[in-house]
């Protein structure tokens, strides 16, 4: 190691970062020229993601701004998910609330080459991004973008809606790692008092938006199996499946209207 990298990496331990020398070596290695800048970020924990404005999801590049969330590999239990269900016959069009980056819908738009989809997100900021990232990853022909709340959708039925709605409770914010707390828009985290309240109003929506038989598949907190499901049950719709992630916490869920 040279003696920069041992610089660096000492100075982000000191700062309490957990893996030092992975991510002196990952900084240097993505911004040479910036390197001295990209460790002061670090050291006041701002996520690598946003330092270097990327994160890969799904096997592909997407553009990050503090904007929006930073992908999670666990949210691409939502997206195995939708391609388990839709092995046979992928849907023709795809809901997405709460887009952020647009990860998960352009993941599936990558994957389902004849699907069209409609990402919607609250932030303007998000949806430049998002229609960025379609752009890039080569969907763009494919995605729309539209500023509005999770109400905002009436009238039209999809063949699949997802969602990564906020659902972490309100009070436990506080608790968070610095580098989520004080960096992740919390517009993108704060679930409300018990972390259902998106989902309630999406529950609501739904009725208004699915298309007769459509699932929709939406990303949970690892301990919301049980009060997702009834959330959703009280809202009228069928609960078929709970899906863990690769840490074997709930993650997702798979609802439908009765028939
Ligand atoms: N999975 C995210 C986290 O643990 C939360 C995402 C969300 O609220 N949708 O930080």
């Amino acid at each position: 190691m040279t003696a920069q990298l041992i610089a660096a990496a000492a100075r982000l331990a000191a700062a309490g970062i957990e893996d030092p020398v992975r991510e002196a070596r990952i900084l240097l290695g993505a911004t040479p020229e910036k390197f001295a800048e990209a460790i002061a970020r670090r050291e006041k924990h701002e996520p690598i993601a946003y330092i270097l404005g990327r994160r890969e999801f799904w096997s592909l590049d997407f553009e990050v701004s503090p904007a929006v969330l930073i992908p999670r590999p666990d949210s691409e239990t939502l997206v195995e998910t939708a391609l388990k269900l839709f092995k046979d016959t992928p849907p023709h069009t795809i809901l997405d609330l709460g887009t952020g980056s647009g990860c998960l819908l352009i993941a599936l738009l990558s994957e389902w080459k004849h699907a069209a989809g409609t990402g919607l997100d609250i932030s303007q900021a998000a949806l430049t991004v998002a229609q960025r990232n379609a752009e890039r990853l080569g969907v763009a022909s494919r995605a729309q973008f539209q500023h509005g709340d999770f109400e905002a959708f009436t009238g039209r039925r999809f063949d699949l809606v997802i969602s990564n709605p906020p659902y972490i409770a309100s009070s436990v914010i506080a608790g968070l790692d610095p580098d989520v707390r004080e960096y992740e828009p919390h517009l993108a985290l704060n679930g409300g008092a018990d972390g259902l309240h998106p989902l309630r109003r999406i529950a609501a929506n739904l009725h208004a938006v699915l298309a007769p038989g459509a699932p929709a598949i939406i990303e949970i907190g690892h301990d919301q199996g049980a009060s997702a499901s009834q959330t959703l049950q009280n809202h009228g719709l069928n609960v078929h499946q709970i899906v863990k992630d690769l840490g074997g916490n709930d993650r997702v869920i798979l609802v439908k209207l009765p028939q």
